[in-house]
């Protein structure tokens, strides 16, 4: 299963990928989540990264195609992989096709998640990671059983740093204009499928799977 998630921020495409992985073996590669682990770590990239990804903006396509790539090369990644997050420009989609195609593959489909603004807003505003195990959750919908606590392990939660609302506003602006047209692009190739990001998580996720195949 080689497949991308595609959609604005905070439509659920990591939620999902929780449990893609699990059902299909393959890995979640999230360019974000990379991202966050270096700028933790204060590597080169972490500090090259910070800027952008703290004010809701791209990182630079040349900071991000080679470090997909390397990744996507790796061993746990040969019978294929959820890539969240990535592409998010035509570039970096380009990319991707002409590595495909030297590696003789290509993408069994692109998971379109559609979903209205305000909702994302709210999604995004309300989202809660754990600190230390990294497991996401929703004030609102999907609260933990004590506030700030992480239910899986108990570790403190707190909110990234984009998903204020003033970020949250200019991510969205910034999908409208680099991300959203990839939805063009792949429904050109007949990969891309189309699914209602705003409903119950377990019902969206029994959806993917009956497009996806068992
Ligand atoms: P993305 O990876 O697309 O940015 P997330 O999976 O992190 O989105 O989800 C954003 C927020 O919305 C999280 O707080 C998550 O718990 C919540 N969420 C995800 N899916 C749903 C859903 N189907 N219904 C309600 N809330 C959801
Ligand atoms: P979300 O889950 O809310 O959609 P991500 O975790 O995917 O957010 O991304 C967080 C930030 O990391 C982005 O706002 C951007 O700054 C950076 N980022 C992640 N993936 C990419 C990418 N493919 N190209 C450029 N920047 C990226
Ligand atoms: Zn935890």
């Amino acid at each position: 299963m080689r497949a991308v998630l595609l959609g604005p921020p905070g439509a659920g495409k990591g939620t999902q990928a929780i449990r893609l992985v699990e059902k299909y073996g393959v890995p979640q590669i999230s360019t974000g989540d990379i991202f966050r682990a270096n700028i933790k770590e204060g590597t080169e990239l972490g500090k090259k990264a910070q800027e952008y990804t703290n004010s809701g903006q791209l990182v630079p396509d040349e900071l991000v195609v080679d470090l997909v790539k390397d990744r996507l090369m790796q061993d746990d990644c040969k019978n294929g992989y959820l890539l969240d997050g990535f592409p998010r420009t035509i570039f970096q989609a380009e990319e991707l096709d002409k590595f495909l195609a030297e590696q003789g593959q290509k993408l069994d489909a692109v998971v379109n998640f559609e979903i209205g603004n305000e909702i994302l807003i709210e999604r995004l505003t309300g989202r809660r990671i754990c600190k230390k195990c990294g497991a996401g959750c929703h004030v609102k919908f999907s609260p933990p059983k004590v506030e700030g606590v992480c239910d899986k392990c108990g570790g403190e939660l707190e909110q990234r740093k984009d998903d204020t609302r003033e970020t949250a506003e200019s991510r969205l602006a910034v999908y409208e204009e680099s991300t959203a047209p990839l939805i063009d692009y792949y429904s050109k190739t007949g990969t891309l499928k189309n699914f209602n990001g705003d409903q119950d998580r377990d019902k969206l996720f029994a959806e993917i799977v009956s497009v996806l195949g068992e």
